[in-house]
């Protein structure tokens, strides 16, 4: 069996050669993504794998049929760029992996925010400057804290459990009140969670309801001593009112895993002229902690990203049912 693989990374490679070796199937990678130029070079295969936003033109989807492609498999969570009707037109099953690994970003959300907790940033400013002194830099301890995560699905409620298990109280929103959490969490309005809690933590995806979610009007109902941990997309944080609610002091911190207008420096060297001024003026505070878009890299989750995809695939082409189905034939 021969797959191809479009659109790898770099960091993927040694994932993509273990399960290879192990599973005994040839596995081929190019850097270009899935488009109808690229589609050619999936003749001869028996299965194909990709990661990429853009949607899939018609012409992809005519010629993996007439390849004798029988999938289309996304090794990430979203699959909005593929269009189910052509999928079906084409006799394709699409799969994709919706959990390669929760607890990866819950443990960078949960770094991050002991780090603003503890005001590491200000510890490293004072020791730059060799200077010692304590006055200003009295911190708390985690269990007094009561965090608040927006969108407890996987990922915020890996975030829970972790918070939970440190002895802080959490209280969450999500439209799915999900029972296995309720060790964990209580299930509270939006309003009543930015107004009590310390850490509030947001784990949904980008959607109309959550687009601009954090703007001038949320940061002035949350605590002024409360920090904003955002590892899921730059469009639900306002980041013009962040920096202004930051200087007016109306919330104490925030770290960011993902900013909005990342596209052209994602997984990238930028240059210092390809950076906007809001994420310069966020960089610059020594409460703000910016990481990029990695909190969900992790050996684990790199190799489940890789494995469940290509897992999949095989399923496929072997004529079973694929674990991670999104729309079936
Ligand atoms: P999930 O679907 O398991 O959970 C998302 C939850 O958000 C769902 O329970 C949903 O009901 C809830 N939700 C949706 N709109 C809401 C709203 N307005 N208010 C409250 N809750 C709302 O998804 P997940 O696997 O936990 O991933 C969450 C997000 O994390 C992804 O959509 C993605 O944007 C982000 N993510 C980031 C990284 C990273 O490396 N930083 C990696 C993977 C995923």
């Amino acid at each position: 069996m021969k797959i191809l693989m479009y659109a790898v990374l770099e960091p993927e490679k040694k994932y993509i050669k273990q399960w290879s070796e192990e599973n005994g199937v040839e596995v081929k990678c190019v850097d270009e993504r899935l488009n109808k130029d690229t589609v050619k070079w999936a003749k001869g295969f028996d299965g194909i794998d990709f990661q990429q936003t853009q949607p899939l033109e018609p012409e992809v989807y005519q010629a993996l049929h007439e390849y004798g492609i029988k999938q289309l498999t996304a090794r990430m969570v979203g699959y909005d760029m593929i269009d189910f009707d052509l999928a079906k037109k084409y006799d394709l099953i699409v799969t994709n992996v919706p959990a390669y690994s929760p607890r990866a970003i819950a443990e960078m959300g949960l770094t991050q925010a002991l780090r603003l907790v503890r005001k590491l940033g200000y510890y490293d400013q004072r020791m730059d400057k060799l200077d010692f002194r304590w006055a200003g830099l009295e911190s708390t301890e985690i269990y007094n804290l009561t965090v608040g995560i927006i969108g407890a699905g996987h990922i915020g409620g890996a975030t829970a459990q972790l918070y939970s298990a440190l002895g802080a109280k959490v209280i969450a929103t999500d439209p799915i009140h999900r029972v296995e959490l309720s060790p964990y969490l209580e299930y509270t309005d939006q309003d009543t969670l930015l107004k009590t809690a310390d850490i509030v933590t947001v784990h949904t995806p980008l959607n109309d309801s959550t687009t601009n979610l954090f703007n001038a009007a949320t940061f002035k109902k949350m605590k002024s001593t409360a920090y904003l941990i955002n590892m899921a997309r730059g469009g639900i944080v306002n980041a013009n009112d962040l920096i202004a609610a930051l200087q007016a002091k109306e919330i104490a911190g925030a770290a960011l895993d993902t900013l909005a207008d990342e596209g052209q420096f994602f997984e990238k060297q930028a240059t210092a002229d390809e950076i906007p001024e809001d994420y310069k003026a966020l960089r610059a505070m020594p409460n703000v902690l910016i990481s990029p878009h990695s909190a969900f890299y992790t050996d684990t989750a790199m190799k489940n990203m890789v494995a469940m995809g290509l897992d999949d695939v095989v399923a496929i082409v072997n004529g079973k049912r694929p674990q991670f189905e999104v729309y079936g034939k």
